[in-house]
Order: structure tokens, then C-alpha cells, then sequence
């Protein structure tokens, strides 16, 4: 029978998550039932709300348990179908989870026309993480032309076209991220205005030189004291996107409050938090201008493809807290 490896939750992290909090394991190739097909995944996207998936908490999907398949979005081909809508050799998009093969009854997954992207796009710019960066920019930091935006996180894959659709926008945007490579990429291949490292001594100062009138729209994926430091510079009637907190996600105890946060009083300022999934019905709309704006050539998707195993996931997803990675983090599965 041929076989099938897949990756389980074997025990709940602590703090920074370890090969041995996995069980990597051996089945058969599944056979599908009625109204059921079988997926060969070729791409898995590697994203920082796994970890948080990991976690026995409230959360807005229920925790991964353990001796379960750790959950994952993902694109392969349909292998084997008993299923009216979705048949052999069709190239699909899902939460299939960290597994060479998956059982669908169809739920939650999308048909993929590559149209000259390839599957990471389609993961990335064109997958959830577009549509993170284009709800959360659009609807929830509502950008208007001349508007300042900070965007932290700015050279991974939701950052990376936060700042750029700001500047389809005609906004000015400020980036933050982790060194002088990152900022200098942001700047010189995406357009952005200042890219400013957190790790410099000087970020401080920096990022007050930068943004003499304040921030108008401060888009955060880091949380913790990007957080604080974007807070100091709200213009007034900011928006503040809580899009993620990368920096708080492997903390063994509470996350710190935004000691800042009195300058949402000053600044009359909102703060909002969002979810990407409450906007599904609005994907279609979204997807069609990405693709649009990547055609044109005013959107480039920036994809970090690892060719590995399903073995290799531990490390793979330990890259996004080292900032080992630039854009779209995909593991392209070995045949
Ligand atoms: P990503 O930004 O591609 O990868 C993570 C990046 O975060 C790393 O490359 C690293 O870049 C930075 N980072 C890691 N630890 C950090 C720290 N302690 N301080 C500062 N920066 C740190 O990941 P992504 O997929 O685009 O996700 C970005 C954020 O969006 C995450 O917080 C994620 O949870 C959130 N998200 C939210 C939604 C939603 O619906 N709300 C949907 C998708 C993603 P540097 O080298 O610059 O440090």
C-alpha cells in the first residue's frame, strides 16, 4: 500500500515550539468516501497563527489537540475523488494541515487557476494573506490618499503588501522591520518611502524623524514595544489595525498591555482588531484587484519557497519568529 507521512501535535509548546512537541508519522494513502476526495498537497503555507493554534486557550478557532494532524492551509491536487464537485487532477486550496495527503468533503476549499501565478502566490498575495492585508489596510484602516502609514512586520508576507497597496493608495508608508537587508529591499523593490530597523540603535529617533506629522494609519502585526512606540506617534483621528502580535506569540505568560494606549485619548484615535475570515464572502472581490494590480506590475509578491519534507515543519515555522524569512514563507513539498 503506498504510505503517507503527516505531522501530529504531540504535546502542547512551551514558549518556542521544538521538534519533540511533533510526531511525525507513517499511514496509508487514504481512499476517499462518497462525497469525499483525496488531496496530494504540494504547497503548505507556513503562517505565525499556528502557534497560537497550538495553545489550549479561547481563541477564535478551536486549539489543535493533541495526537491530531497540526492544522494548515495548503494547495495540491485532487488524487482521487468521489465527489460531484471536485474532480481528479483539479488543483485546489484548503486547511488540509501538515500532511501529504487529505480526506475533503469539499468544506472550506477553493479551486485554484493558476493563471500564470504560481501555488505560493496563490498562498500569499492572492491567498489569505492578500486578503488580510487588503481588508485590514482598506476596510479597517479606511487609508485615504496623503495619509501616513506605518505598517511594523513590513518585510513578511502580510507587511510586504500592506505598505505597497498604501502606496497604490497614494499613501506614504513607513515600514518597520529587522535590518538593513529587509529595509533596504523594502525600499528599493517595493516602492516603500522609509524603511526603518527595529533593531538599529537609533530606531527610536528614526522613527520620530520619519513621521514629523504623525501616523495616520498604523497597520501592526508585531505587537509588544513596536506597538507602544507606533502609539507615540498617532496623528490625530488615527486608525490602529491590530492585524497580529508576532513578538507576544511564544510568551509562557500573559501578553504586556499597550502602555501607551492614552494616546488613543489624545489623538481622538480608534483601535481595532480583525479577523481576515469574517470577510470571506468579499474574497472574490479582493482577488480580482490583486490580480489586477500583479498584472499591471503595481503589486509584486515577494515568496520565500523552501523545498523540504513534512518533517522539516518545526524548523520551517521557527523561521518566522527568527525572522529567517522575507514575504510569504511556502514549503513546497519533495515528491
Ligand atoms: P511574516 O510577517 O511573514 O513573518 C513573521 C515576521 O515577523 C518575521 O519575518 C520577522 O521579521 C517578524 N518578527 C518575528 N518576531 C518578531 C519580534 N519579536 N519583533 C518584531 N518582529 C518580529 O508573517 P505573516 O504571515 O505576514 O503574519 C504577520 C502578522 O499578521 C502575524 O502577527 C500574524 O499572526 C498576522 N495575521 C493576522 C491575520 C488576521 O486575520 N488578523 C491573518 C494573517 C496573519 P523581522 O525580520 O522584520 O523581525
Amino acid at each position: 500500500m503506498p504510505s503517507s507521512r503527516q505531522v501530529l501535535l504531540a504535546a502542547r509548546p512551551v514558549g518556542e515550539v521544538k521538534a519533540s512537541d511533533f510526531e511525525v508519522v507513517e499511514v496509508e494513502v487514504p481512499e476517499p468516501s462518497e462525497n469525499e476526495f483525496v488531496v496530494e498537497l504540494t504547497h503548505l503555507s507556513i503562517d505565525p497563527a499556528m502557534r497560537g493554534w497550538m495553545n489550549d486557550v479561547r481563541s477564535y478557532v478551536p486549539p489543535v489537540g493533541i495526537g491530531e494532524v497540526m492544522r494548515a492551509g495548503a494547495v495540491g491536487r485532487v488524487t482521487a475523488s468521489r465527489h460531484d464537485g471536485f474532480a481528479e487532477g483539479e488543483l485546489v486550496r484548503g486547511i488540509f494541515g501538515v500532511t501529504e495527503h487529505a480526506v475533503s468533503d469539499g468544506g472550506g476549499v477553493d479551486k485554484v487557476v493558476l493563471g500564470g501565478a504560481s501555488e505560493a502566490t496563490h498562498l500569499g498575495v492572492l491567498g489569505l494573506t492578500g486578503m488580510t492585508a487588503y481588508f485590514g489596510l482598506l476596510d479597517v484602516g479606511r487609508v485615504q490618499p496623503g495619509d501616513t502609514v506605518l505598517v511594523s512586520g513590513a518585510a513578511g508576507a502580510v507587511g510586504s503588501v500592506v505598505g505597497q497597496l498604501a502606496k497604490i493608495k497614494d499613501a506614504r508608508v513607513v515600514g518597520i522591520a529587522g535590518g538593513p537587508e529587509k529595509c533596504g529591499m523594502l525600499v528599493e523593490e517595493l516602492g516603500f518611502d522609509v524603511a526603518l530597523d527595529y533593531k538599529s540603535d537609533d530606531f527610536r529617533s528614526d522613527l520620530r524623524k520619519h513621521t514629523p506629522d504623525g501616523v495616520d494609519v498604523f497597520f501592526d502585526n508585531v505587537g509588544g514595544k513596536i506597538l507602544d512606540l507606533g502609539l507615540a506617534r498617532l496623528a490625530r483621528g488615527a486608525r490602529v489595525v491590530i492585524c497580529g502580535a508576532i513578538s507576544q506569540y511564544n510568551n509562557t505568560g500573559p501578553a504586556p498591555g499597550p502602555s501607551n494606549y492614552m494616546m488613543l485619548l489624545v489623538a481622538r484615535a480608534t483601535m481595532a482588531g480583525f479577523l481576515v475570515f469574517d470577510y470571506a464572502d468579499r474574497y472574490p472581490e479582493a482577488a480580482a484587484e490583486m490580480s489586477k494590480w500583479l498584472s499591471e506590475g503595481r503589486l509584486k509578491s515577494i515568496e520565500d519557497t523552501v523545498r523540504g519534507d513534512v518533517g522539516s515543519f518545526p524548523e520551517m515555522l521557527a523561521r518566522l519568529f527568527a525572522g529567517r524569512n522575507t514575504g510569504k514563507l511556502v514549503l513546497e513539498l519533495d515528491r
